[in-house]
């Protein structure tokens, strides 16, 4: 098995300088692409993620519904992040990511956490909704690298990024798993509380690629280092699906590992907003997967 990425980073000391350089970044926030410069410590109110220095931790454990090269035959290891920093009105785990359900966590916690995890016998430590906590992760990390963690490390995030976190995370990351949620600021709007999420979308999936590359898998199936997007299928193609295909396979690479995925319907305050209050159709699915062999995606989970 390849050797986590991070390890390296450990062994030189340069993630602890990376810990201490996100941690001061708390006081002028642009750990995200919400760009907030508030800063956490005084005031984590007046944070758009709702989060002081140490992460809400809603829920942990081995989870077998990620993709094939993620759960393997062991399950990856989540660890879900409370609070957001997006505000989705269609978020299926609202109670988690809008009302920050969950508890504090000390960095050696979180990192007892991480190795309970690889003592289980999960194959990956998988950040669900890491972007606001970037700072705690790498704190958590850079013990837990030193108590023998191995695992390689999955961010699976609402693909809002900042390169400046971005850049806290390049060599510790092995597996980028953004989402891409919507092709189209201005469609997107309404629905995600941010008006640049297309154009902030792109550039993070563009330097996460830079950073990993496409998805490396071993002989068994399971990832090792890379890309993996995963795109929502939205009724009547609101998402844009059309566009995002065009972009991954054109300006990422045709060999992107992508997980088109089926499963919308109405949540949270969905309901309330023409164009999300109903599924999509399986038309509309057949039609999305469709478009997507015809530019060439050929990597579909
Ligand atoms: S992580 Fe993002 S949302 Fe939270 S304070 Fe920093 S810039 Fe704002």
């Amino acid at each position: 098995m390849r050797e986590a990425a991070y390890l390296a980073l450990h062994q030189s000391g340069e993630l602890q300088v990376r810990a201490a350089t996100a941690r001061k970044m708390l006081k002028n926030c642009v750990l995200c692409a919400n760009r907030c410069r508030v800063d956490r410590l005084a005031a984590p109110g007046q944070a758009r993620c709702r989060t002081g220095e140490k992460a809400v931790v809603s829920s942990i454990g081995p989870h077998h519904g990620e993709e094939r090269p993620l759960s393997g035959s062991r399950g990856s290891g989540t660890i879900f992040f409370g609070w957001c920093n997006l505000h989705c009105v269609f978020c299926q785990n609202w109670q988690l990511s809008q009302h920050g359900e969950g508890r504090v966590m000390s960095s050696s916690s979180l990192a007892a956490q991480m190795l309970f995890l690889q003592a289980s016998g999960c194959h990956n430590i998988n950040f669900v909704s890491p972007s606001h906590v970037i700072q705690h992760i790498l704190d958590a990390l850079s013990i837990a690298a030193g108590q023998g963690l191995r695992l390689p490390l999955v961010y699976n995030s609402g693909g809002y990024d900042s390169p400046e976190g971005l850049a806290l995370l390049d060599g510790v990351i092995d597996i980028y798993m953004p989402d891409m949620k919507f092709a189209d600021s201005e469609v997107a709007r309404p629905f995600l509380g941010v008006s640049d999420y297309a154009e902030v979308n792109r550039s993070t999936v563009r330097e996460m690629h830079r950073q990993v590359g496409d998805l490396v898998l071993d002989d068994t199936g399971l990832a090792q280092r890379g890309l993996l997007v995963r795109h929502l299928v939205l009724p009547g193609n609101l998402a844009g699906t059309d566009k995002t295909l065009a972009f991954i396979a054109k300006e990422i690479s045709p060999a992107t590992y992508l997980n088109l995925m089926s499963q919308y319907r109405p949540c949270f305050h969905a309901a309330e907003y023409s164009g999300l209050d109903r599924r999509p159709t399986r038309a509309e699915l057949r039609e999305a997967r469709d478009l997507a062999r015809q530019l060439g995606l050929h990597r579909l989970d």
